[in-house]
């Protein structure tokens, strides 16, 4: 069994074929699904597949950084409202949250203060967190080092950083989210999870973003989760079926899916 820890399913490229798609999940062995929330715009669709089948899917809710921008406290405040997490059912962490100087750093020192906001947040609430990071990992280590933050933990959700940046992760005490990147040429990721403890690893798809090889460049989805367990058993020369058990436990413990 496996649980793909970030997907996006309640997304629009899923609308004409969103139960054939789970369906498929479930075929595969994907036993539950994290949905992690984008920003105000997503909300309802989030809550409303969230509340289709609240033991299949759980709820990150959270503000992305490339949704930061000049309306960013008008964002804050509708999402971290009452309201706003009376709409969602399961919500295991906050996210997806972090930095992503890739696509525009114009409002960084706004995505720093969400960041922020929303660290010290989930820290309150004894929430994890999930982590989105693209050309900024230095930048959100600094964030996560200039509070107390103990207790705090989480997932750098696809991960691409090198060796080095998962040792800090993993010394943090937070885990690394492995997705369809592991199984492209030129990634870091096998050297990566090859030294660290795979009671470090989480599975991803990210979908619809992101999809494995042999389907890369296709819209991904939760059932190609397979092929990234496939591909670490490889890398890690361990049974699939560890790997599967192990991930699936890890992801249990860190967003207390073990009821
Ligand atoms: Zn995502």
């Amino acid at each position: 069994m496996l649980i793909d820890t970030h997907s996006h399913i309640y997304a629009e490229e899923f609308d004409l074929d969103r139960d054939e798609t789970i369906s498929r999940a479930k075929a595969a062995g994907v036993e539950h699904i994290v949905l992690p929330n984008i920003d105000s715009s997503s909300i309802e669709r989030l809550s409303s597949l969230a509340k289709s089948d609240a033991e299949y899917f759980s709820v990150a809710n959270g503000l992305h950084p490339t949704s930061v921008g000049a309306g960013y406290k008008a964002e804050l405040e509708y999402i971290y409202s009452d309201a706003t997490f009376a709409m969602l059912p399961n919500v295991v962490a906050i996210g997806e949250i972090g930095m992503d100087l890739y696509w525009d750093d114009t409002y960084q020192d706004e995505q720093k203060y969400v960041l922020d906001f929303q660290l010290s947040y989930a820290q309150e609430k004894g929430f994890p967190v999930i982590i989105h990071c693209r050309n900024a990992f230095s930048q959100i280590m600094d964030v996560m080092s200039a509070g107390d933050r103990n207790g705090l933990t989480g997932v750098f959700h696809c991960f691409s950083e090198d060796y080095e940046a998962a040792k800090r992760v993993v010394d943090m005490g937070f885990y690394i989210g492995v997705g369809g990147v592991l199984t492209y040429k030129k990634s870091l990721l096998p050297d990566v999870v090859s030294r660290i403890p795979l009671s470090a690893v989480l599975l991803e798809t990210d979908s619809p973003y992101l999809a494995p090889v042999p389907h890369r460049g296709k819209r991904n989805e939760s059932s190609f989760l397979t092929s990234v367990a496939e591909k670490l058993s490889l890398v890690l020369a361990r049974d699939c079926s560890e790997i599967c058990e192990i991930t699936t436990m890890n992801a249990k413990k860190l967003f207390g899916l073990l009821r």
